[in-house]
């Protein structure tokens, strides 16, 4: 095994055993890495012990050893080794000098330590120790603007060993099960290109919505893969006792044969489209700061922040809104919610000022404006050979790529380190992801609108045809 494990290669082991198995058997460096949140993690600990004088290691082994060397507190050491024949090269967020050893320091963002916590923090201290260094095994474990100490022992690095092994050991990668960091994922078309064999075996469990409870009960009328979910014949029993058996029956149908299945035909699926139409995205922290519009290939955007009265902000919104006259596309409800709320807040200021007429006007258009969900429209109306059906999962699937490796929770992240440094390299990248969210939207809504103009599978269903996938009995 010549790949070299990392911080972010345990991450995936126990996020996603799939993607790990995908990186083991890659020759390429495939992996993308989210490092977002990182500097937020080192900034917590410099926060958190103002008093010490950091020498940076820079995720460097050298700087790491003479550092360690001077006795110094040390600052994103890094320690690399090999153990039981796996290579492995991992970093820690610090090391504190304490009483002859050295302790280490983890931040993290989740409420508790997780496994993958327990298996860096174990795993490094073996590795300090082939690097000559004592470290104690009672870890600093610090969140936010707390931490606790706890003690860690080998079993850290035996459930990495035992993960790891089973993980190599296997002759056919493990089912699916990551959710957020599918949009970071390089091996996303690979983990979506199985042969239709494949997948008629697969778990009932690999399918959108069925969890654990669900496969149990699954399993109890005799139901473990997904092409026992498709010969399965619809009983009445079946029906009553297995909540949306028929959603699950269609899901599995349409992800064993790779094809999209349409109930309602394209052309009755969007209403009153006239011209191109807009495509519309909104990124919010607490509260909604960036609007995104791409109307043919003109980005516009609009931001709410503190600089500007936010009256004349949305006013600017509202009125680049009334001009559209056109559908205003987005996906899930969150932006229609959003500009219903900034029209009605609008229109009470207005009314405060005495400008009621203006406040109506404004309402009046906004509602005057078709807002089209294309998320709605998706889970009404199709089933695709997804297990997700975010618009990173869908839009993925069409071919589209996003130019900026973020999503929501790392937009964020930018998005504070924009108004913290004022460094607009920090909203250029917002920007960027904005935009794309709104051609991934386009991407979508042009495929439901012509599926044909896509290479990927589809079949419109009248109801026979449903109820013949679904084997009423
Ligand atoms: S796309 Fe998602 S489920 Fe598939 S391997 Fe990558 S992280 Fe795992």
């Amino acid at each position: 095994m010549d790949r070299v494990i990392g911080n972010n290669e345990i991450y995936y082991m126990f996020t996603c055993p799939r993607m790990f198995y995908f990186f083991l058997q890659d020759e390429t460096e495939n992996i993308v890495v989210e490092n977002a949140l990182e500097n937020d993690r080192i900034s917590n600990v410099k926060d958190y012990f103002k008093n010490i004088s950091w020498v940076d290691a820079k995720k460097n082994i050298e700087i790491t050893k003479r550092t360690a060397n001077n006795e110094a507190d040390i600052l994103n050491p890094l320690f690399e080794g090999v153990i039981n024949g796996v290579k492995l090269r991992l970093a820690v967020h610090a090391l504190i000098r304490k009483k002859e050893k050295y302790q280490i320091v983890i931040s993290h963002l989740s409420r508790r330590p997780s496994k993958r916590h327990h298996v860096i923090a174990s795993t490094f201290i073996l590795l300090s120790r082939q690097n000559g260094l004592t470290v104690s095994d009672n870890i600093i474990f610090l969140r936010k603007k707390s931490m606790k100490i706890q003690k860690i022992k080998d079993d850290g690095y035996q459930l990495f060993f035992e993960t790891f092994q089973e993980i190599t050991n296997r002759k056919s990668p493990p089912p699916a099960s990551g959710t957020r960091i599918c949009n970071f994922c390089g091996f996303w078309e690979k983990c979506h290109s199985f042969n239709v064999d494949d997948r008629s075996k697969l778990p009932v469990s690999s399918i959108r919505g069925i969890g654990t409870n669900m496969s149990t009960m699954m399993k109890s009328y005799g139901i473990d893969t997904l092409g026992d979910l498709i010969d399965a014949p619809l009983t009445g029993e079946l029906d009553e006792k297995i909540k949306n058996i028929r959603r699950y029956k269609l899901q599995a149908f349409s992800f064993v044969k790779d094809t999209a299945l349409f109930l309602n035909p394209p052309e009755k699926l969007i209403k009153n489209e006239q011209n191109n139409g807009v495509y519309f995205d909104i990124e919010a922290d607490d509260s909604p700061y960036l609007f995104g519009f791409l109307q043919n290939n003109d980005y516009k955007y609009f931001l709410l922040d503190d600089n500007n009265s936010r009256n004349s902000q949305i006013e600017a919104i509202m009125k680049y809104i009334e001009r559209l006259q056109v559908n205003l596309y987005h996906y899930c409800e969150y932006e229609n919610r959003v500009l219903r709320e900034l029209s009605n807040e609008l229109k009470q200021q207005l009314k405060n000022e005495k400008k009621a007429d203006l406040g109506t006007k404004f309402l009046r258009s906004f509602y005057d404006t078709p807002m089209i969900d294309i998320y709605e429209i998706i889970i009404k109306n199709i089933f695709t050979p997804l297990r997700h059906y975010s618009l990173k999962s869908i839009a993925k699937w069409l071919g589209f790529k996003w130019r900026i490796g973020l999503d929501g929770r790392s937009s964020i992240q930018e998005y504070r380190r924009w108004l913290n440094t004022g460094n607009k390299k920090h909203l250029e990248a917002l920007l960027l992801y904005n935009e794309d969210d709104c051609r991934a939207t386009r991407i979508v809504k042009e495929w439901i609108s012509n599926p044909s103009d896509f290479e990927h599978k589809f079949i419109i269903l009248n109801r026979r045809d449903v109820d013949d996938i679904l084997k009423i009995k």
